[in-house]
């Protein structure tokens, strides 16, 4: 094994939200921070080919339940963030209240920093109208959704799309961040896969990684594992906290997909309208699939039909988003031990239902559901329990800053939430880092020893 050689303050594990919110927050605050991401970093084309490489590739970024349901996760820098939908959504504040976590003034201040807002009339496109029209017709109170967008780089005439559309500059992701850092003196290393912690006296001092064939040692004085809610519960198990991995959720989800006649087009920005059926367990947005999984998703359910040259283009679509029970495990190489519950089958079913009264209403025909997808697992480490209001675990100098700390069943898009943790957990740690720097200086104005630093708590 051979050693980095430099002693950081802070080495942060992963560059999706949660991981590049801390990086950035801690590079401007003068710490020294190195970033190890396992994915590339290659130039986002909005290709199917990436796409297949970093979220669709088996075993890698694409898992496969026992009952066939695939999760997805990016896996390069700017983790799922690169091919997300760029859906804003509050976090459910009363749930993180219950367990001493206060984001409010965190999701002000990011929103505060970003274009979050609902789409310009003039980027909602024709189909996510109609259905929005249709909704509103029968009685739902569907709206736009808020967006991480810098609408003003966004021509109307451009196509939108899945993934990473309308174009790399115009969505925020977390890459964006992650250069953000690396400007500020951040140090990231690409294709450096993390195994384990190293801990001694209940204490964390560094981390091992593989990258290009060579185990590597580098250490910190603080460690942030932000390598999602797949990967960071791994690395807390490799490391000795044996309970990560456990009952976790995934917001499982459906398409329903329906054809019409008159209405053809290109893709459009998928989430641009929605409801939050908070009662009933699930959301339902637009959704627009590339041709490619429109095909694949409709072969998996037998729908021939859809190879048919400009059958996507009829396509009308709405997801229908389960907040699930926790449940499963994570098996000891990582693989997902979970089936969908059939309390969440009801779920997806009831809003199955409702989205099929919205595309009928549409004038949309031969309408029909897609297998069962995940793309929001979570709950792997979760507060409380695993980790403390501050996202310390058990040992004084490591935290998780990821989608598996939220503490209970979810069911909305976590990006946001997981900015205001990064946000909160980088004011911490600079925090910390104020306090053991005041105490040096204490001690050394009182006459006392040398230089030493005390384990932030
Ligand atoms: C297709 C799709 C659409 C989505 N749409 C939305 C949306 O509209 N709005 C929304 O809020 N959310 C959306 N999400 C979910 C959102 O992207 C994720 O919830 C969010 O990115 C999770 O952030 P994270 O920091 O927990 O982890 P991730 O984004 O998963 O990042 C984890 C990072 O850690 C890296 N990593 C993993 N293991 C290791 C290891 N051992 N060593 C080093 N690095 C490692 C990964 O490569 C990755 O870069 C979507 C997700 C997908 C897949």
């Amino acid at each position: 094994m051979t050693s980095e050689g430099t002693r950081y303050d802070t080495i942060i594990v992963g560059t999706g939200p949660g991981g590049a919110t801390v990086a950035r927050e801690l590079a401007r605050a003068s710490q020294r921070v190195l970033i190890l991401e396992w994915g590339g970093r290659e130039p986002v084309t909005a290709n199917f080919g990436q796409a297949l490489r970093e979220l669709f590739m088996p075993g890698r970024s694409f898992l496969i339940t026992p009952d066939l349901m695939g999760v997805a996760r990016g896996i390069t820098t700017g983790g799922s963030s690169i091919y997300y939908c760029g859906t804003a959504f509050e976090p459910s504040y009363e749930m993180f209240d219950k367990y001493g976590v206060d984001l409010r003034d965190e999701i002000a201040e990011v929103r505060a920093e970003l274009p979050i807002g609902p789409l310009e009339p003039r980027l909602i496109g024709p189909k996510s109208q109609r259905i929005m029209e249709s909704a509103r017709a029968i009685g739902l109170d569907w709206k736009p959704l808020d967006k991480f967008l810098y609408q003003d780089r966004c021509e109307s005439s451009e196509p939108m799309g899945f993934y990473c559309a309308p174009s790399y500059e115009s969505k925020w992701n977390a890459r964006m961040w992650i250069d953000e850092a690396v400007a500020a003196g951040a140090i990231l290393q690409t294709g450096a896969r993390v195994h384990k912690v190293l801990v001694e006296s209940k204490t964390a001092t560094g981390v091992v990684y593989t990258q290009a064939g060579r185990t590597v040692r580098a250490d910190a004085d603080n460690i942030v594992l932000a390598a999602g809610g797949l990967g960071s519960p791994m690395i807390l198990r490799e490391s000795g906290i044996r309970g990560a991995g456990y009952n976790f959720f995934v917001d499982p989800l459906i398409f329903a997909l329906g054809e019409l006649d008159e209405l053809e087009g290109p893709g459009e920005l998928p989430m641009s309208t929605g409801i939050h059926c908070d009662e009933d367990g699930y959301m339902l947005t637009d959704f627009f699939l590339p041709r490619a999984l429109d095909v694949a998703t409709a072969l998996q359910v037998g729908r021939f039909g859809k190879v048919r040259p400009r059958a996507s283009a009829r396509t009308l679509g709405i997801m229908i988003k389960a907040r699930d029970v926790l449940a499963g495990r994570l098996s000891k190489r990582g693989g997902i031990r979970r089936r969908l519950m059939p309390v969440d089958a009801a779920k997806l079913e009831h809003g199955y239902g409702r989205a099929h009264a919205v595309l009928a209403q549409a004038g949309a025909r031969k309408i029909y559901r897609t297998g069962t997808i995940a793309a929001h697992p979570g709950g792997t480490a979760k507060l409380g329990e695993l980790v403390d209001e501050n996202l310390r675990t058990e040992f004084s100098n490591l935290y998780v800053c990821d989608c598996s700390v939220v503490p209970e069943p979810f069911g909305r898009p976590p990006t946001l939430t997981l900015m205001g943790f990064g946000k909160r957990l980088a004011r911490h740690l600079v925090g910390a880092e104020d306090r053991s720097q005041r105490t040096v200086s204490a001690v050394a104005a009182a006459g006392g020893g040398s230089a030493f630093r005390l384990a932030p708590r």
